[in-house]
């Protein structure tokens, strides 16, 4: 009996030293994805009233990213960049798209490859639980831009209660708002659901790691809590007896039913001896929103805003035997950063037109490489004309609307208070003529903004 069990197991060895010494390693790969959750909402931000055990696993066991942003302070253009691993404007992803799904231009364009597209290339077998927000057209559907498994819904939300979800898919909903009331989809079949809808995505996401544990695997794990509607429990409101705000509360449960089904995916990876072959990370898709209960404290400003509080998240990364653990690291690093991270490792190649904006994160956190991963991050809200760029500890903000320019020393302002542009004017005018560079490379708005399609 002792031979096979030696040549299998010189096989898996031998198919790993291979693997890393010819095409590139193929680590799993899994995001989990949280939706208008505030910077100050995690235990390892500091969070108080909401315990996130789980979630700050993957930060005690891996990274904490102190400035970890997002690309855009709203749900969809995020959603964007962070698959794509580049500046969403390049391609005139600048807004929440219409859910319009007959409209052919509404959603992530077609030459841009994604992450799951891209992955498919080096055999990964890849699946997204939860909200997809980057078209509803079927051209534009997960199981046509690279997924081979879709569980979820495709707009911008969805209601958590089984009862709500009444429309048998978004072709047939007849009034604005019942996008959030559609059946759930398994891939492009309707299916009947009947626990809360959290629950519900973090048992399926369990569910997809035992089923593909053989194969490298990318996990798209996204929640659309605790985005509002704002809806929980009586198993998760029963833990916040401790909060009296009704808003707050509910948050809270939304919160830590997240947090629970984080636990149990981390679990299902460690059992099935996958950790040091998955690369987890956890992310919001923008800062808490006001609407919500979140809390972005000591951020400046909510979701929409090009302030501190609308794009610069919690954000983790959990690599067990390669990244050091419970380790903090503070220049700043992007979503768009997670496909670069895991291109480098699979060393898979990058349509040349269309270069990644992200960073290979793995020699910045090795000590490999030193310095900043990033001289430059800009952001733009296109519709308000809200402009912001960062470079080392200095951020100029500037909103059309409002008239507002200021220049913020974010090593001790983090909460952009104290004005800096009076006294600093060369410093702004440089980083006012980095962000024109940038944005001469956008295109115009490609589809029309949600609130244009009236079913
Ligand atoms: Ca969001």
């Amino acid at each position: 009996m002792k031979t096979p069990i030696f040549f299998s197991l010189f096989a898996f060895v031998f198919g790993w030293a291979s693997v890393a010494a010819g095409a590139g390693k193929k680590p799993n790969l899994v995001i989990i994805l949280t939706d208008d959750q505030g910077y100050a909402d995690v235990g390892f931000n500091g969070c108080e009233d909401i315990p996130t055990p789980n979630i700050d696993r993957i930060a005690r066991e891996g990274v904490r990213f102190t400035s970890g942003y997002v690309t855009h302070p709203v749900c969809s253009p995020s959603r964007a960049g962070l698959i794509t691993g580049r500046y969403q404007g390049r391609f005139g992803y600048h807004r929440n798209p219409t859910l319009n799904p007959f409209d052919p231009a509404a959603g992530l364009p077609l030459e841009e490859e994604n992450m799951a597209e891209i992955l498919k290339k080096a055999g990964y077998h890849s699946g997204i639980v939860g909200k997809w927000h980057l078209g509803t057209h079927p051209r534009f559907r997960p199981n046509a831009r690279g997924f081979n498994e879709f569980y979820g819904f495709v707009a911008g939300g969805h209601r958590y209660f089984p009862e709500d979800l009444i429309y048998p898919d978004i072709e047939s909903v007849d009034r604005r708002g019942g996008w959030y009331n559609t059946k759930l989809l398994r891939n492009e079949k309707r299916i009947e659901t009947d626990e809360y809808l959290t629950d519900e995505l973090s048992n399926e996401a369990v569910d997809f790691v035992a089923r593909n544990r053989t194969k490298p695997f990318f996990l798209y794990l996204s929640y659309n809590a605790p985005h509002t509607p704002m809806q929980a429990t009586r198993k998760y409101l029963d833990r916040f007896d401790h909060i009296e705000d009704p808003l707050r509360k509910t948050y809270a449960a939304m919160v830590s039913a997240v947090d629970d089904g984080v636990g149990r995916l981390l679990d299902k990876i460690d059992q099935l001896g996958l950790a040091e072959k998955t690369l987890v990370f956890f992310l919001s898709d923008n800062g808490g929103a006001r609407n919500n209960g979140s809390n972005n404290f000591p951020l400046r400003d909510f979701k929409g805003q090009v302030y501190e509080g609308g794009i610069r998240v919690p954000f983790a990364f959990r690599w067990t035997g390669t990244i050091p653990a419970g380790m903090d690291y503070h220049h700043p690093v992007s979503s768009m950063d997670i496909l670069a991270t895991i291109v480098g490792l699979t060393r898979l190649k990058i349509d040349p037109e269309r270069p990644l904006d992200g960073v290979d994160l793995v020699p910045y956190l090795t000590g490999k490489k030193k310095g900043p991963p990033h001289e430059f991050l800009f952001w733009l809200n296109f519709d308000q004309q809200r402009k912001a760029v960062r470079r080392g500890l200095d951020k100029l903000v500037l909103l059309a609307e409002e008239n507002e320019k200021g220049l913020y020393r974010l090593s001790n302002d983090i909460g952009e208070t104290r004005n800096r542009m009076d006294s600093a004017g060369l410093d702004a005018k440089e980083l006012e003529e980095g962000h024109n560079a940038w944005a001469d490379g956008l295109e115009e708005p490609r589809f029309d903004p949600l609130g244009t399609w009236i079913p």
